[in-house]
C-alpha cells in the first residue's frame, strides 16, 4: 500500500537545526529553534521541576491508567491559573493533553464533531502547524489579517472587520499572547473589542495559549483568555505546558471547554473524551504531576514564578538591547519594534535573500520568514548582531 505515498515535505525548521549543527564556524549563532535557551545557550530544567520530580519519585505508588482526561489535580490547578474564576466553574472542562499541540488536536477534533469541516479562522502569519492540525481534524482553514509588515505591529482594524464578518459556524484561533511567529500581541483594549465582537458574532473562539508568563507576566498574559472566555457563551482555549514550565519533551498540556451551561458542558465533555480514547485513549502522567505539584504548593510555586519571572525579564532584556544596540549604530529607529514585541520571537520583516546571506555571510541562523528567537541572541555579542542585520539591509 506504501506505493501510493510520496514523500511528505521535511519540516523546516528541523532542517535549519541540523544545518547549524553542522555549521563549524565558532562564532555562529542560533536565533532559529523555537526552545527557549538561557545565557549558556541550553534549554534548562527549572529548579522547580526538579524538586517536584524528586518529591513525586519518592510518594509515587501506583502506574495504573489515569483516565480519559487524565491528572485531576492538575486540570484543578490549571483551570485556576489560566482562567481564574472568570468563567462559572460548572460550565468549564478541561482535559489534560500531550502539550499544546495534543491539546489543540482534541479541540479541533470536537469542533469536527459538532460542526464538521467548519472553517477556523487563522492570523496571517500564524504557528506554520496550525493549518496541519486543522486539516487532519477535518476542518477547513481561512486567515485573518494580523501582521502589519510596515509598523511590524497588528493590523487590527482590518482584523477585526474581519472577524465581524463571521458568524455562529466559524472557530477562531487567537493566541492567547506572544504571537508566534511575529511576536506582536494585541493591547487589552483590542481584547475587549474582539471579545465584543465575538460576543456579537456567535463565532466560536479556539485560544492558543502556549506561552503563558512569556510576554508580561502570568495574569498580563492571560488577559485576553479571560476576558474573551468571560464575554461569549462558548470558547476553548488550548494550553501548553511546554515553554512556561520547560517540559517541551513531557507533552504536557490541557484542552479547555466553556459552555453555555453545564448540561451543555458534560455533553461537550463527553464528546471530546470519546475524541481523546479513539485517539491516544488518555495522556501520559509525568508532565502533569510535576506541573500539579508545583501549583499545589507555595513554596514551590513561589521557586516557579520567580524562575519564569527572570526568564522573561532576560528575553526582555535582549530585546531591549538588540534594538537599542541598532538604534545607535544605524541612528534609526526601523527595529524598535523588536523591543515592543512580547515572547520568544520577533518576526523582522527581511525577504528570503536577507535572511539567506545572514546565514551564509555571518553564520546567524533565523527561520526562513526572518522570525528571531529573542532567547538565542547571545548578550554579550549583541553588538556584533546589530552590526550584521544593519550591513544586510543596506
Ligand atoms: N502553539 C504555538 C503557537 C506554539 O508556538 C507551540 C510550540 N511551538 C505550540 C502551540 C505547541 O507546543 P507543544 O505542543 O510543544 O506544547
Amino acid at each position: 500500500m506504501f506505493e501510493t505515498l510520496s514523500k511528505a515535505p521535511g519540516d523546516k525548521i528541523l532542517a535549519l537545526m541540523g544545518e547549524f549543527a553542522a555549521d563549524p564556524r565558532q562564532d555562529k549563532i542560533d536565533l532559529g529553534v523555537g526552545v527557549y535557551k538561557d545565557e549558556n545557550g541550553v534549554t534548562p530544567i527549572m529548579s522547580a521541576v526538579k524538586k517536584a520530580e524528586e518529591t513525586m519519585l519518592a510518594a509515587a505508588k501506583t502506574k495504573t491508567y489515569l483516565g480519559m482526561a487524565g491528572n485531576k489535580g492538575f486540570g484543578a490547578a490549571v483551570l485556576d491559573l489560566v482562567l481564574a474564576g472568570s468563567v462559572e466553574r460548572d460550565w468549564v472542562r478541561i482535559a489534560q493533553a500531550p502539550g499544546g499541540t495534543g491539546s489543540l488536536w482534541v479541540l479541533m477534533q470536537l469542533v469536527n464533531r459538532a460542526r464538521p469541516g467548519a472553517t477556523v479562522w487563522v492570523s496571517d502569519p500564524t504557528w506554520p502547524n496550525h493549518p496541519p492540525i486543522v486539516h487532519n481534524a477535518g476542518l477547513e482553514v481561512a486567515t485573518y489579517p494580523y501582521f502589519d509588515a510596515e509598523t511590524r505591529g497588528v493590523k487590527f482594524e482590518e482584523m477585526l472587520a474581519c472577524l465581524d464578518a463571521l458568524g455562529k459556524d466559524d472557530v477562531v484561533l487567537l493566541h492567547g499572547c506572544c504571537h508566534n511567529p511575529t511576536g506582536a500581541n494585541l493591547t487589552n483594549a483590542q481584547w475587549d473589542a474582539v471579545a465584543a465582537s465575538l460576543a456579537r458574532t456567535g463565532a466560536l473562539p479556539l485560544i492558543d495559549l502556549a506561552y503563558l508568563g512569556f510576554g508580561d507576566g502570568l495574569a498580563e498574559d492571560a488577559y485576553g483568555t479571560r476576558k474573551v472566555a468571560a464575554s461569549v457563551p462558548e470558547a476553548m482555549v488550548a494550553f501548553s505546558g511546554s515553554k512556561n514550565f520547560g517540559l517541551y519533551r513531557e507533552r504536557i498540556g490541557a484542552a479547555i471547554l466553556v459552555a453555555r451551561d453545564g448540561a451543555m458542558a458534560d455533553i461537550a465533555n463527553s464528546q471530546m473524551l470519546a475524541g481523546i480514547r479513539a485517539s491516544y485513549s488518555q495522556p501520559p502522567d509525568h508532565g502533569a504531576e510535576i506541573i500539579r505539584t508545583i501549583l499545589e504548593d507555595k513554596t514551590l510555586r513561589a521557586e516557579w514564578e520567580a524562575e519564569l519571572d527572570a526568564t522573561r525579564a532576560r528575553m526582555i532584556r535582549l530585546r531591549a538591547k538588540l534594538a537599542e544596540a541598532i538604534r545607535q549604530r544605524s541612528n534609526a529607529n526601523d527595529f524598535d519594534f523588536i523591543a515592543e514585541h512580547r515572547g520568544m520571537f520577533s518576526l523582522l520583516g527581511l525577504p528570503g535573500e536577507t535572511v539567506d546571506h545572514l546565514k551564509v555571510t555571518n553564520g546567524i541562523y533565523m527561520i526562513g520568514d526572518s522570525r528571531i528567537n529573542v532567547a538565542g541572541i547571545p548578550e554579550d555579542r549583541v553588538g556584533v548582531l546589530a552590526d550584521a542585520l544593519i550591513a544586510a539591509i543596506k
